[in-house]
């Protein structure tokens, strides 16, 4: 058997046994190089793709190496040159859509988790390696390393992956941990209705049994004075208890205004890691895996011209794959690249895209965890009114709508609420540091919708 065979046999299973996003991730440019007394030597495309599999692939490589070849002692990872892709050889991909994890996910009830979100389809490159390993470590440790563990960056970079990812993850290792998943508004909400129902006591007693807490956004607790105060005394209670605590935010503990300095001084005790922009590689290796995940071949032509169009957000560039893939089962035919960027040309010319009013109230009602129809109703609840006077304010300041539309459109609202709503959130503004920086979130997400 020559090398190339043998490398062959052992890629068609390792094909069979991991997800079809990551055998197209970390075996794509792979190949032996050479053999000496026993050691392969097998050719990786970077030294990030020689880590993964030294780390994580390498014990199955070496056992399906061994059942070809008894004589086979180990292998060794080398960056390099090849001389032809192997892998060209074996795709498509032929894994019956059974094998496909990515099918059906039901967020599980106890831990909030997604399954659709693990390690195997989270995509690591310059820009994420150091948060995808301190993830790593503590999904191996919890709360024995890194804790808290503090990841933050800007929107559609990959956070609630990654953390939802440690869950998922630390779930499988230990099955007898609790695990609990919670985005920061929904936590609000949690601790808002246990205040009005005095319940606190009940829901302190909830979060101490938790061996994980993972809470997405944290920024989110900006100027909710009674909920830091809970949030405080949970992680205190789990912490000197050496319960793992993860925390995401979009940016790190000192920029986030109207943080109580303890909380900020408990986040910096931990490790503070970031996840910045994706550089060009690693954008096409997401778009690549999207597209095995998604069994679609794109050409490489088009998904160039896609990592370079969008460059700053990972949920972007999902997105444009997706129209392109709509393209294409619609049409039965995939999109040649003039097509494409027709197909895309709105989707890129930020930064005035296509914001309407609905768009506008959905992410409002999102943004404060509520629903639209909340926003619509006629609830004089403080935390509906404010967030109602918000999109209000939004809706005329983005849009120019008129006060009698704005109305209307807020559940057939009085013109003159409207007017009270947008001269109020204006003056607050300026006095306001957290509800500007609500606002400026708000219209960050617009940017992205
Ligand atoms: P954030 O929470 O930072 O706003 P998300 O975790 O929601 O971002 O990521 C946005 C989308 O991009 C998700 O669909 C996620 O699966 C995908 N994504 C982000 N980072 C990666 C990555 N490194 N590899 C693969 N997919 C990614
Ligand atoms: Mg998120």
């Amino acid at each position: 058997m020559t090398d190339e065979e043998l490398w062959q046999a052992v890629l068609a299973q390792i094909q069979l046994q991991i997800s079809p996003a990551s055998f197209a991730t970390w075996f794509k440019s792979t190949q032996i190089v050479s053999q000496e007394e026993g050691r392969v030597f097998v050719s990786v495309p970077n030294s990030f793709a020689r880590e993964w599999l030294e780390q994580k692939y390498n014990k199955t490589i070496f056992k399906v190496l061994r059942g070809l070849d008894n004589k086979i002692k180990g292998v060794k990872y080398e960056v390099g040159k090849l001389k032809t892709d192997t892998l060209k050889k074996i795709v498509p991909f032929s894994i019956e859509s059974g094998q496909l994890e990515f099918q059906e996910f039901k967020v599980d009830k106890n831990t909030n988790l997604n399954p659709r979100y693990t390690f195997n389809n989270f995509i690591v490159g310059p820009f994420n390696e150091l948060a995808q390993a301190a993830s790593w470590a503590v999904t191996k440790k919890p709360g024995q390393v890194y804790n808290p563990l503090f990841i933050y960056g800007r929107v559609g970079l990959g956070k609630t992956h990654l953390l939802q990812a440690i869950g998922n993850e630390v779930a499988q290792n230990f099955k007898d941990k609790k695990i609990r998943y919670i985005p920061t508004g929904k936590f609000v909400s949690e601790v808002i209705s246990s205040i009005r129902n005095r319940e606190t006591e009940k829901l302190k007693s909830k979060y101490q049994k938790i061996d994980v807490l993972i809470i997405d956004d944290i920024q989110f607790l900006t100027g909710k004075e009674k909920t830091q105060e809970e949030f405080f005394y949970t992680f205190n209670t789990l912490y000197e208890k050496n319960k793992q605590i993860i925390i995401s935010s979009d940016r790190p503990p000192k920029a986030i205004p109207a943080l109580a300095e303890r909380l900020r001084s408990r986040f910096e005790g931990g490790m503070i890691t970031d996840i910045s922009f994706p550089d060009v590689e690693t954008r096409i290796a997401i778009l690549k895996s999207k597209c095995q995940e998604r069994e679609v071949n794109i050409s490489d032509e088009i998904l160039n011209y896609i990592s370079l169009k969008v460059q700053r957000n990972i949920r972007e560039l999902e997105g444009a794959l997706n129209i392109l893939i709509a393209y294409q089962k619609l049409n039965n035919n995939s999109p040649d690249l003039k097509i494409a960027k027709t197909l895309l040309k709105n989707l890129t010319s930020s930064p005035s895209r296509t914001v309407n009013a609905k768009k506008i109230i959905q992410i409002v009602a999102d943004f404060y965890d509520l629903k639209e129809k909340d926003l619509m109703s006629s609830s004089r609840k403080k935390e509906i009114v404010r967030p109602r006077q918000i999109a209000m304010f939004l809706l005329r300041q983005e849009l120019k709508a008129s006060f009698p539309f704005i109305g209307r459109r807020l559940g057939g609202k009085d013109h003159t609420t409207a007017i009270y709503a947008y001269e109020k959130i204006m003056k607050e503004v300026d006095k306001n540091e957290s509800l500007d920086e609500e606002i400026r979130l708000i219209k960050q997400r617009l940017l992205c919708a």
